[in-house]
């Protein structure tokens, strides 16, 4: 580990202050998701000398992802994200204390994942980790900070307790667009990662006060193409299941993979309100679509009306990131 030296923060604790900074150094950061958002998310934690920082992801470096994900070089391809960016960031900052796993986050291993941790940054792409994270978070009174960018919009929004939930503001949806199917600016994501990670630090060092300010319940949207910044008011919605205590997706009720069985390197899943529709029209942009009375082949899938699904995969973790990245499940 490299030696701490005094004058390593000093630029940024003229913003902090020697006792925000301090702060940041104690503290523990998980994030969910080490793509466009978590690669440079992770690297300003890092270089700002959060002192603990846990990164998880289930993926390997691609070639399709150095456009935007700054933490990797051509030498990482086929490398498990999560042990690139580790040794990435480890050069970087060797004072920082890291974790690695390589791990996909369901309501069976949440609990255990992120147990330890004092704030979870969201970096998932995908609906469903977010409202299994709300629900953990709300569970646990633990806080954890929302992004999503996609083509040249994105969102920010910090969620602590006491705060409106996730749930409170967004609806469950599925087959949403992701970055795979609909694109990403290189611009939007860093500028995304950096404002999810002024969240983290503003609420790290400043928490106390940061509580009491009824403006920091808001949901922040960027949109680069017209140069737009909003701040959205959030509110409790009293019919939201999670801050009644009702955690369905940590309770594994809206788990949205059920794999009856596996064969031949193929893995069924059933989805619910799947959108044959919409599913074709995303993946018309990236290839050939195949289709059928009720059914769709696309790449190594094939989708059918009645929400079943077919994935052609090595493993079942390749098969949901097949099914994460088009169909954003
Ligand atoms: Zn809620």
């Amino acid at each position: 580990m490299a030696r701490e030296n005094p004058g390593r923060y000093s630029r940024q604790e003229l913003v902090v202050g020697k006792e925000g900074q301090g702060r940041l150094q104690k503290a523990r950061v998980a994030i969910i998701g080490l793509g466009a958002l978590g690669s440079v998310a992770a690297e300003l934690l890092a270089r700002a000398g959060v002192g603990h920082l846990t990164l998880i992801d289930r993926d390997i470096v691609e070639l399709s992802n150095l456009q935007r994900q700054l933490l990797y070089a051509e030498a990482d391809i086929g490398k498990p994200k999560a042990e690139a960016a580790h040794s990435r960031l480890k050069a970087i900052n060797g004072t920082v204390h890291y974790g690695s796993l390589v791990a996909d986050i369901n309501h069976k291993n949440i609990g255990k994942i992120l147990e330890d941790e004092g704030l979870v940054l969201d970096c998932t792409d995908n609906l469903y980790a977010r409202f299994l994270i709300n629900d953990w978070a709300k569970k646990r009174g633990r806080p954890w900070i929302y992004s999503a960018a996609i083509r040249e919009q994105g969102s920010v929004m910090l969620l602590a307790p006491g705060m409106p939930c996730f749930r409170c503001t967004f609806r469950e949806a599925q087959g949403l667009d992701t970055c795979d199917t609909a694109g990403i600016s290189n611009a939007i994501s860093t500028a995304i990662a950096s404002l999810q990670v002024n969240e983290a630090i503003r609420y790290l060092t400043r928490e106390k006060r940061l509580a009491k300010e009824s403006d920091s319940q808001c949901l922040i949207r960027l949109d680069i193409s017209s140069l737009s910044l909003a701040k959205i008011k959030t509110k409790k919605n009293p019919q939201c299941p999670a801050c009644s205590g009702q955690y369905e997706y940590l309770g594994g009720k809206k788990e949205p993979r059920h794999i009856s069985y596996q064969c031949s390197d193929t893995y069924q899943f059933f989805i619910d309100n799947l959108d044959l529709a919409s599913c074709e029209k995303k993946w018309k942009r990236l290839g050939t679509v195949r289709k059928g009375k009720n059914y769709l082949f696309f790449k190594n899938l094939s989708v059918f009306s009645n929400g079943r699904v077919l994935i052609k995969a090595k493993s079942l973790g390749q098969a949901n990131a097949i099914l994460s990245r088009y169909a954003g499940m």
